[in-house]
């Protein structure tokens, strides 16, 4: 299940379709305030591939949306309390049905073991502004990935980055994957179209998204385009859209950045591997602060979900 960046497991080395597409979406089925037809026509519209739709603790939005030209797949939000972290709220990908009444107290364990149950993706929504740490996620297990931007709680109170969150637990060798979403809600807030996967499959349907997904075939942003991430002999290579930044993220102080000057933008960098790194991954920000992360390639060999 590891990326390795030399590897046929590297996304942008396999062979494929890249495919965009939203991760976090209400209706009117739970707080989002358009009908799932409406919404799936928003999406449809702006030239995505595919939508899931994760009201809260209900799972019949996908059923409900005309598909043509947009895949749709289903999907659940479970929010509720944890007897030791607090409040959390959980995406489960691909879920179709859940059958359990909703429960208030529910530890986060239990919860992805339900959606896994259920051949769902557990993906960890906006842990930054539920005010979750590395601390309290070191012992769970079975987690595809988190959130690491979130439109709707960046345009609620800033809180919508949970990049740091996510190193600690990549340092600590957990593997997960980093997912920017909209968690469209259709309010007054600005909120479809801030964050989107682009999923390397081998076609457009949703066993093949969700199986890539489920892999890390993917690199998300909130606008600029990654284009090529590999490995040639010890340097890490990216190739990119026009960026101001461009970031090597490993644990601790290890990695690099490489600046544009201040009249020039930059479309590629590189990173001489120290050999200590336990993962890397690269980020990309662009002259109007939006940004795209690869997933983290990993470098040692004892990585656990
Ligand atoms: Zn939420
Ligand atoms: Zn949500």
């Amino acid at each position: 299940m590891m990326i390795l960046l030399s590897h046929n497991s590297n996304p942008f080395l396999l062979d494929g379709q890249w495919f965009k597409g939203n991760t976090h979406c209400h209706t009117t089925l739970s707080d989002g305030k358009r009908e799932p037809g409406h919404a799936a026509q928003w999406y449809r519209a702006n030239g995505y591939d595919f939508l899931a739709f994760t009201d809260h603790h209900n799972t019949a939005a996908a059923s409900k949306a005309a598909t043509d030209g947009l895949l749709v797949i289903p999907g659940i939000e479970l929010d509720a309390i944890d007897p030791k972290i607090g409040e959390y709220h959980l995406v489960g990908l691909g879920v179709q049905a859940y059958a359990q009444p909703r429960q208030s107290d529910l530890p986060l364990q239990l919860a992805i073991d339900r959606v896994r149950d259920l051949n769902g993706l557990a993906v960890l929504a906006h842990p930054h502004w539920m005010g979750l740490r590395a601390d309290d996620l070191l012992d769970v297990q079975g987690l595809t990935a988190l959130e690491v931007f979130n439109t709707t709680c960046e345009l609620i109170n800033g809180k919508g980055l949970s990049d740091v969150l996510w190193d600690e637990l990549l340092a600590e060798k957990k593997q997960l994957w980093g997912t920017a979403v909209d968690d469209t809600h259709w309010a007054e807030r600005d909120d479809p179209g801030g964050g989107w996967l682009m999923v390397k499959a081998q076609e457009w349907t949703q066993a093949a998204i969700l199986h890539a997904i489920a892999r890390g075939h993917f690199w998300t942003t909130t606008g600029p385009e990654l284009y090529k991430v590999w490995l040639d002999g010890k340097t890490v290579r990216v190739e990119c859209s026009p960026v101001k930044i461009i970031n090597f993220i490993a644990q601790g102080r290890h990695g690099s950045t490489e600046r544009a000057e201040p009249t020039s933008l930059l479309t590629r960098a590189s990173f001489e591997l120290t050999g200590q790194e336990i993962f890397l991954r690269v980020e990309i920000i662009d002259e109007q602060g939006r940004r795209a992360w690869s997933n983290p390639f990993y470098l040692s060999s004892q990585v656990s979900q």
